[in-house]
């Protein structure tokens, strides 16, 4: 049999929770794992070397084929070799399919069997993205993970609306993995690397739709499985639904997932989503909050979310997080962060944003390092106990 594009395997469980190690073309992952975003190429406000910096050590981030393809495009990405080589990061990458994005644009697209035709939110031009373009963009891009181009129902959606949508995202993975195939044998994928045992090739995720109904969730999952991928995701959460709406759809399908590779959700969520979302068997996680919010003066922090704009830390000498190991929290103080936000320096956003990373990689890590010694469900308590504390 030919080797893999991707191995998984769980060393450890706790109730449904598991740690895992997936191995890629380019490194090891530790999971469960979180991605920080790197939306145009950039993971925003942080520098690559202080990703990879044992502060952090992000092992994987996660491109943006809708960006990436209307800017700086696919001709000028191929020709400085591919999406590792144009941005400067030799570790695992994943990107999106640019469905999300595209839904996203409302009423500016227009979606049929084909695909989404839509106005570029950077020139207005007409633009079509489907199954094949979309795998051929993320070929050309040389991502280590791609993600089936799907579409995505809204989390209230009609229940004959959530039904073809989910059966519109079936007929596209059908697609996608067809197109997949095709360009891997034609050494399209940019990113390709030698890596033992393993193929080199790129791997496919599938994703999971179905809105809000649990029945049409299960059926995604198994029309999913029948096409057959190196990973599975669940997609269409987080998107304006009750939150005990997504705990519903994760409870039920995350277990249900095929327990020999990674699970994903995505574009999830808070440090006590995550940590939820574990117990429920799921492996890898992003979610733009540590980034956004850093750059809004929003710090998460183990005592729960702190606002740097507050008078309260005028003159307040301590870290963000007096229990965070990380440079920020090391060298400076609140009052000094404040002083920074306030007067508009640009330091303020890198400085959160690193130690906001470092805090989601840091949980992450003690999430995994818990479930391996047998000790997550106090873990977990305790982490959640801590964060009620608010701030102080
Ligand atoms: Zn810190």
């Amino acid at each position: 049999m030919n080797n893999p594009a991707i191995r998984f395997q769980t060393d450890a469980e706790a109730g449904q929770a598991r740690a895992g190690t997936l191995l890629t073309r380019r490194g090891e992952i530790e999971t469960p794992v979180f991605m920080p975003v790197g939306t145009a190429g950039s993971v925003k406000g942080i520098r690559f070397e202080e990703l990879e910096h044992s502060d952090l050590d992000a092992r994987i981030i996660l491109g943006n084929t809708y960006h990436l393809w209307l800017r700086p495009g696919i001709e000028t990405i191929r020709s400085c070799g591919g999406l590792h080589r144009f941005i400067g990061w030799d570790r695992a990458l994943l990107t999106d399919s640019g469905g999300f994005q595209v839904w996203s644009l409302g009423a500016l697209r227009k979606i049929s069997e084909e695909g989404t035709e839509f106005r570029s939110h950077v020139d207005g031009s007409l633009q079509f993205l489907s199954p094949e373009v979309s795998m051929e963009v993320q070929a050309a891009l040389g991502s280590d993970i791609v993600m089936v181009f799907d579409e995505c129902a809204p989390g209230n959606a009609a229940p004959e609306e959530a039904r073809q949508s989910m059966e519109l995202t079936a007929r596209w993975a059908r697609r996608s993995r067809e197109r997949f195939d095709s360009l891997q044998q034609e050494e399209a994928d940019s990113g390709k690397k030698t890596a033992e045992r393993l193929s080199g090739t790129q791997a496919l995720f599938g994703i999971i739709q179905g809105a809000a109904n649990l029945e049409l969730r299960r059926e995604s999952l198994q029309r999913t499985l029948e096409t057959g991928f190196d990973g599975y995701a669940i997609g269409g959460l987080s998107v304006g639904e009750e939150k005990q709406v997504m705990w519903d759809v994760v409870g039920e399908i995350a277990p249900l997932m095929p327990p020999d590779r990674p699970r994903y959700l995505m574009g999830v969520g808070t440090p006590e989503d995550l940590l939820e979302a574990v117990t429920h068997g799921v492996d890898m996680f992003d979610c733009v909050l540590p980034t956004r919010n850093g750059r809004t003066g929003q710090a998460f922090t183990s005592r729960g979310r702190l606002n740097i704009k507050n008078a309260q830390w005028a003159k307040d000498t301590r870290p963000l997080d007096e229990s965070c190991p990380c440079s920020v929290c090391a060298r400076h103080s609140r009052a000094y962060l404040r002083h920074l936000y306030l007067t508009g320096e640009m330091l303020a956003s890198i400085l959160l944003t690193h130690h906001n990373l470092a805090f989601f990689l840091d949980t992450m890590r003690g999430v995994r390092q818990s479930i391996r010694s047998g000790d997550f469900p106090k873990f977990r308590r305790e982490f959640t106990e801590r964060l009620g504390t608010n701030g102080e």
